[in-house]
């Protein structure tokens, strides 16, 4: 039954830097905000960068500041492990189902440990992109916000779920917690459920099946403090710092066969990834393949700044495929579009820049009943309001201006 009654609150589905935008301007503008996100806490992708393009510096910089906004506004209303599982009406009136899952932990966890100090089992990391473990009771990493534990569902009814449960001295601990569902009334309706990697493992000439081939997203976290080699960049199969690494751009993107569009971003990122190298190993030398490089906007001096450092070399070249190598190094092979030469370069560590596919190609957004174009983008001229890259391809500052221009078309939908 569609609702009747108008509502000034506004639903925010997606808790990145977009929809963390998006919330704390509504709200600051004097609208209820409920904000809701699927995985156990906000910052998005975001949260799992080492740094920023193009001054380097933390991304925990700007999603701290937006953390304590959400902290000190008593209108923002944080669910996590939450998705919408239905939206009925119209502008300035829905009725919206959200769907939560079980953390098992309760609001009171102070994120002592104890549980993580209990539990026996581990299970793969997604914040690291699966590339290490966690414990069964685990912090989704070290600023996480908000600030709790999740424990898996994997323990529950079980010894090691027990001795989890027992050694919570503040009883935060709910085993029995199911999912469950809640209908929130509201005005209107922001979708910034952001983007996920082009799957690799797609890019079958690039065999990423190999242990030295990896994506740039987990380039990201090798090179984080916080990521599975404590920062430290290194071959996956050895655990040795690689002296000689390749960055291939465009993989999968610009191509009709997977994502037919350019990400924007990727250029920059690798710009970013060979800064890191530079910084922490001296010696190395990276290389380049590129079709063409494409820095935005104001970027362009980014660029330019890596392009000086003659250890960063610029091959012309789409490779064409990865073979395996001696002493596990993938052998990049294919032709240099400026000198004609044909190649067939070991190195010891590739990095894949894959693209930003949307969230929605997911097919987990049974709720979302929008318009997307021809690349699964939500269509941004449409009714639907969308923030960040859940319309398309956009680095942070423009996220952030996307995501307040959403907060504007929100608060006038409520009042339509
Ligand atoms: C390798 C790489 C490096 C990058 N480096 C930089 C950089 O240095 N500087 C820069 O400016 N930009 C960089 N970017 C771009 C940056 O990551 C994006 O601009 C940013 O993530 C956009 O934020 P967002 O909130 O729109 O999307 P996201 O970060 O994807 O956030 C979307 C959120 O929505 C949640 N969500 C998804 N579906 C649902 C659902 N159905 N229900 C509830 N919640 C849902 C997700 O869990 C997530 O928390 C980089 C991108 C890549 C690929």
């Amino acid at each position: 039954m569609e609702s009747t009654t108008r509502s000034r609150t506004i639903l925010v589905v997606g808790g990145g830097i977009s929809g963390i935008t998006t919330a704390v301007e509504a709200a600051e503008a004097g609208h209820d905000v409920v904000l809701v996100e699927k995985s156990p806490t906000l910052g998005g992708r975001v949260a799992q960068l080492n740094r920023y393009f193009p001054k380097l510096c933390h991304p925990t910089c700007g999603l701290e500041i937006n953390f304590q906004r959400i902290k000190k506004s008593r209108r923002i209303k944080v669910f996590t492990m939450a998705t919408v599982a239905a939206v009925k009406g119209g502008a300035g009136g829905y009725t919206v189902t959200v769907k939560t899952s079980p953390r098992h932990v309760k609001p009171n966890c102070t994120a002592c440990g104890d549980c993580g100090r209990a539990a026996t089992s581990e299970i793969a990391n997604p914040f690291n992109y699966n590339m290490d473990k966690v414990k069964a009771a685990y912090l989704p990493h070290t600023m996480a916000f908000p600030m709790r534990y999740v424990i898996d569902g994997s323990v529950a009814g079980t010894p090691e779920g027990e001795a989890i449960k027992a050694a919570c001295k503040i009883g935060a601990v709910d085993l029995d917690e199911k999912e469950e569902t809640f209908d929130v009334e509201v005005g209107a309706v922001v979708w910034a459920t952001g983007w996920r990697p082009y799957p690799a493992e797609k890019l079958t000439a690039y065999r990423y099946d190999l242990p030295n081939v990896i994506t740039n997203v987990e380039m990201e976290r090798l090179a984080s403090p916080d990521g599975p080699t404590k920062g430290k960049i290194l071959r996956p199969s050895d655990g040795q710092a690689p002296k000689k690494i390749a960055l291939i751009q465009c993989a999968g993107s610009r191509d009709l066969n997977h994502l037919a569009y350019c990400s924007r971003i990727c250029c920059l990122a690798s710009m970013k990834h060979a800064a890191y190298v530079r910084e922490q190993l001296a010696d190395a030398v990276v290389d380049v393949y590129y079709i063409d490089l494409r820095a935005h906007d104001k970027l362009e001096s980014f660029l330019l700044r890596v392009k000086d450092d003659p250890q960063v070399r610029f091959v012309k070249s789409k490779p064409a495929r990865i073979d395996p190598g001696a002493g596990d190094n993938p052998i990049l092979c294919g032709e240099n579009t400026l000198t004609r030469e044909v190649y067939a370069e070991p190195y010891d560590l590739v990095v894949l820049a894959t693209g930003m596919q949307p969230s929605t190609a997911e097919g987990d957004m049974p709720a979302f009943d929008g318009d997307l174009d021809d690349y699964g983008f939500i269509f941004p001229e449409g009714e639907t309001i969308s923030a960040g890259v859940a319309a398309g391809p956009l680095d942070v500052s423009m996220s952030v201006q996307s995501a307040t221009a959403a907060a504007l078309k929100a608060i006038r939908a409520t009042m339509a």
